[in-house]
């Protein structure tokens, strides 16, 4: 299975494309999480990486090509669902020409759709411990009575503003390369509203349609 997942931040892309990835034995690859390993862990990459990351911007495309490459190559340019990768129609270009030699072209995107009202109400309830970094709901998944509340933050990206704005940034970003995989007949919409397993059901029944899925 060769895949591609859309969405805007807070829709809860990350969390389907594991569930994705550990029942169909897909490698989850997200670039972002990468990026942050290679920070983490120092290397000549990741300390390239590190300013952009910190300014909210895109990483140059020839680090983060190094990273999805390298990962990609891993399981031999299959069995993949690929995470806030690509972002711009250049690096989706990168990414067709990079399959097509390897005769392993992409089979679906997933577009997970969450009208904007919903993101800033999922989002601005996000809580995050200010040490372990352990994110909460304060509906859906409150912090335990035994944790200091004063440790409890919000994130200030969290904050409805600044909700607004990552998602303008998302909007003229993705837009393009919406139209992109439209063009190539690979994008299919998934609506992304409503609980974990009913979104999961949703993508479950495209991927069938699709013919990726065959149980
Ligand atoms: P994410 O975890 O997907 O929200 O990504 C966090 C950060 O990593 C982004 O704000 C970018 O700085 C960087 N990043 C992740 N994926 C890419 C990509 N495909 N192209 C450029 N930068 C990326």
């Amino acid at each position: 299975m060769r895949l591609v997942f859309m969405g805007p931040p807070g829709a809860g892309k990350g969390t389907q494309a594991k569930r994705l990835a550990a029942a169909y034995g897909l490698r989850h690859i997200s670039t972002g999480d990468l990026i942050r390993a290679a920070i983490q862990n120092e290397t000549p990459l990741g300390q390239k990486a590190k300013p952009y990351l910190e300014a909210g911007q895109l990483v140059p495309d020839e680090l983060v090509w190094e990273l999805a490459r390298a990962a990609l190559a891993e399981r031999h340019y299959d069995h993949f669902v690929l995470d806030g990768f690509p972002r711009t129609v250049q690096q989706a270009e990168w990414l067709d020409e990079l399959l097509r030699q390897v005769g392993r072209p992409l089979q679906v995107v997933l577009n997970l759709i969450v009208p904007d009202e919903l993101i800033i109400k999922r989002l601005s309830r996000r809580r995050v411990h200010k040490i372990t970094g352990e994110n909460y709901h304060l509906d859906f998944n409150p912090p335990p009575p035994d944790v200091d509340p004063s440790l409890i933050i919000q994130r200030p990206d969290d904050r409805p503003e600044a909700i607004r704005q990552r998602l303008e940034v998302y909007r003229a970003t993705h837009e393009p390369l919406e139209q992109y995989y439209r063009a190539c007949g690979l994008l299919v919409d998934v609506d992304g509203v409503g609980s974990m397993d009913e979104v999961s059901a949703r993508i479950q029944a495209v991927l069938k349609a699709q013919g990726v899925l065959t149980a």
